[in-house]
């Protein structure tokens, strides 16, 4: 992290020092191994910036809304290759100290994911899922730091009050099998967000690994209306092309592509078409750009760095409009490259293959979610981007899109409701009294398009 630089983090109340399951007896309770630090496991990155920028850079980032569209915000095994037993625990570990000096405001937290084997040896098993989500939360409710993130409401708290929330997301809609009434139980267990297929099939669709793109199915589209109906956002990052875009058509929510680049940058399968990205936009959603190990790479920086990564952020800015762009570094405490390595088969590593690269061991200026925002945003300052461009890049548009997805949770639409129902039944007497509070207190802050 660049440290010396732009302190990453707002005046973050230095909490009550949590670490992750202490509220049990580690080697008693479940096996302990040894994790990865949440500072310094690389060289801090030189941004190189000025003194006014990094003053510029260091107020954008303690004042703006910031949100990551995808992460895993959690500490691995030191040693990476004890990650599948590290898994069968069921207990990742959320990184509380690196989380409190990062300076976002919520993260879209998606857990172990395609490496979730608890119980078995293929990802997206029902039970490793729930596993996996309340065991988090079961930590999460042991400390006061963190808070975890269900409604818009929940978003302005952690603003007002410059706390984390976590968001919880999933990338693949598989666990499901072919049970509609799984989305709502994912729901009511604080799932947020979920994607529609990962690199493989399933009832829902198509993954972008499959060598024949079906797109998305008769149960996709019903599951679409549940999501829809439900206030559950859309990620869009590893379903097939057709798959993406018959879900642009059918959907009345925005949508995301949470951690994606563009595939005219840098033309692999994981990489989206223009058509795609464009589709994504028209429905109101954002494109987080993703800086995962050897996947936003360009032919300007064929070395995976900040720098390739910001290449798709402008093509996509350029394309679709700023205010359809975001962040979603995929990043986590520990070595993603040796990651990639141990999981490559369940991750289809070997089927998004493209133009030749130099690997690198680490993405330098996004290797981890401490240092991510403080890096974009110096980025940003640097590169001639105005204020309010950048508060909607770090996290204005996405909660522009949530408020359109989560509308029927805000106490307003809920009143809105109520009245009309008792308007209808012509209830004239009832009082109107509350009903032009304003929503959110404050009108959130410095927040642009909240349209
Ligand atoms: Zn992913």
């Amino acid at each position: 992290m660049m440290a010396d630089e732009i302190p990453a983090g707002r005046d973050l109340n230095s909490g009550d020092g949590y670490a992750a399951y202490s509220y049990l007896i580690a080697g008693e309770d479940f096996r302990q191994f040894e994790l990865a630090p949440e500072f310094g496991r690389v060289p801090a990155y030189a941004a190189g910036l000025s003194p006014e920028q990094q003053q510029r850079a260091r107020r954008l980032l303690t004042d703006a809304m910031v949100i990551s569209l995808h992460d895993h915000p959690v500490r691995f095994p030191l040693r990476m290759e004890e990650t599948p037993e590290y898994n069968r625990t069921g207990r990742q570990h959320a990184a509380y100290a690196g989380l409190a000096a990062s300076g976002m405001t919520v993260v879209f937290d998606n857990m172990m994911d395609g490496t979730a084997c608890v119980t078995g040896n293929a990802p997206w098993r029902w039970d490793d899922i729930i596993t996996d989500l309340g065991m988090r939360q079961a930590d999460l409710a042991h400390q006061r730091d963190i808070m975890t993130i269900r409604t818009i409401a929940d978003i302005d708290e952690a603003y007002r009050d410059r706390r984390v929330g976590l968001l919880f997301g999933l990338e693949a809609a598989t666990p499901i099998e072919n049970e509609l009434d799984r989305l709502d139980v994912l729901y009511g267990l604080g799932l947020r967000q979920i994607g529609i297929a990962y690199s493989d099939a399933n009832a829902l669709g198509s993954g972008l690994a499959e060598p024949y793109d079906g797109g998305l199915t008769a149960f996709g589209r019903r599951a679409v209306t549940r999501m829809n109906r439900l206030g559950l956002a859309i990620d869009l990052s590893h379903s097939s092309d057709r798959t993406a875009l018959d879900v642009c058509r059918h959907t009345d929510k925005p949508v995301f592509l949470t951690h994606a680049g563009a595939r005219a940058v840098w033309n692999t399968s994981r990489m989206k078409p223009d058509d795609v990205l464009r589709a994504v936009a028209e429905t109101g959603g954002v494109i987080g750009m993703s800086a995962a190990p050897h996947t936003t790479l360009s032919a300007a920086h064929p070395r995976h760095t900040i720098e390739s990564v910001m290449d798709h952020f402008r093509y996509c800015a350029d394309l679709v409009g700023i205010e359809h762009v975001a962040f979603g570094p995929d990043t986590l405490y520990g070595d993603h490259v040796m990651l990639h390595t141990i999981f490559a088969r369940l991750l289809s590593i070997g089927a998004t293959r493209g133009p030749s690269f130099d690997p690198v061991r680490y993405v330098d200026g996004l290797e981890n979610p401490t240092e991510n925002f403080a890096n974009i945003t110096g980025w940003l300052v640097s590169h001639g981007f105005g204020d309010q461009e950048i508060r909607a890049v770090l996290g204005g548009n996405i909660y522009r899109a949530l408020q359109a997805i989560w509308v029927s949770l805000r106490p307003q639409a809920r009143r809105a409701a109520v009245d009309e129902r008792q308007h209808e039944r012509g209830q004239r007497e009832y009082a109107h009294g509350h009903r032009d509070q304003e929503y959110p207190p404050g009108g959130g802050r410095g927040l642009i398009g909240s349209r």
